[in-house]
């Protein structure tokens, strides 16, 4: 399997770092995780095109998690890819209708393409049929212990412990061709992440303070230091482990060297920074 880190930044707006999402190619599926803002570009300089996607996962929806949303679902409409599935916690069914529903935000965008007879002259010359229907993303919501099966490969979920009780937030677990992948979301240390990373090939997990930053007792708690992470990687049999979510302040080589070494120091395997278009084979 391989997986592309397409954002690996925060809801900071950073040139280097797109909002969270990573293409993950199994055969002949292209699974996106996340798709936060930025990802998109970064989708389609890796030569992909928006309807390439052939499953959509939601860790959690925090808007650097989701905010290009829309715009792949629109994106894959135009290419005419009408459906794709989408999983994700409650309320991802409403806040699909919200967007793409008959009185949703782009119901004005969608009757006006579809009906009007210039859009509509267009449409056929680019080789599509009349009447244009709307897109319709398949909707599943999913919570933690979830299992979805696709061809030779299934995702596993656990609840990673972040912004509850305002958000359900998820871990994935990948497995396919007898590799495993583990995406953390945004997660603090926890069994149910310890348990879901056992034996992983590769682990992504987010990281978003120094470790020194620790003046405010509950993003302390909830969001681990690199060591911390690497501590619950080792404890998990990780082989690779992969920091990433990383703001801007955090950015410097200076800081992003300390947290390796830090890291380092509580895991054996091979431990990086995540980067915006890094792939990784698995
Ligand atoms: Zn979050």
């Amino acid at each position: 399997m391989k997986i592309t880190c397409l954002g690996t930044g925060s809801p900071e707006s950073h040139a280097k770092r797109a909002s969270s999402g990573y293409l993950v190619e199994i055969g002949q599926d292209k699974i996106l995780l996340d798709c936060g803002g930025g990802v998109v570009s970064r989708l389609i300089e890796m030569g992909h095109m928006p309807s390439d996607i052939t499953h959509l996962f939601f860790t959690h929806l925090h808007s650097d998690h989701m905010m290009d949303y829309a715009r792949l679902i629109h994106a894959a409409w135009d290419e005419g890819k009408i459906s794709i599935p989408v999983y994700g916690p409650a309320p991802l069914a409403r806040i699909t209708t919200q967007l793409f529903g008959e009185d949703g935000v782009f119901s004005t965008d969608l009757k006006a393409r579809c009906e009007f007879s210039g859009s509509k002259e267009v449409w056929v010359a680019r080789g599509g049929t009349l009447p244009r229907p709307w897109p319709k993303p398949i909707i599943q919501e999913i919570s933690q212990g979830h299992r979805i099966e696709g061809e030779n490969w299934s995702l596993s979920t656990c609840e990673a412990p972040h912004a509850q009780p305002h958000l359900d937030c998820l871990a994935f677990r990948i497995e396919a061709e007898n590799k495993t992948f583990v995406y953390s979301g945004d997660a603090a240390i926890c069994d149910d992440v310890t348990k879901l990373s056992q034996n992983a090939d590769l682990l992504i997990h987010w990281c978003y303070r120094l470790s020194h930053e620790t003046k405010y007792p509950t993003v302390t708690e909830f969001s681990p230091s690199a060591a911390e992470i690497a501590s619950m990687a080792s404890k998990a049999n990780v082989k690779q482990l992969l920091l990433t979510h990383i703001r801007k302040h955090m950015d410097t080589p200076t800081h992003l060297e300390q947290m390796k070494a830090e890291a380092a120091q509580n895991f054996n395997g091979e431990v990086g920074i995540a980067e915006d278009l890094l792939q990784i084979v698995i």
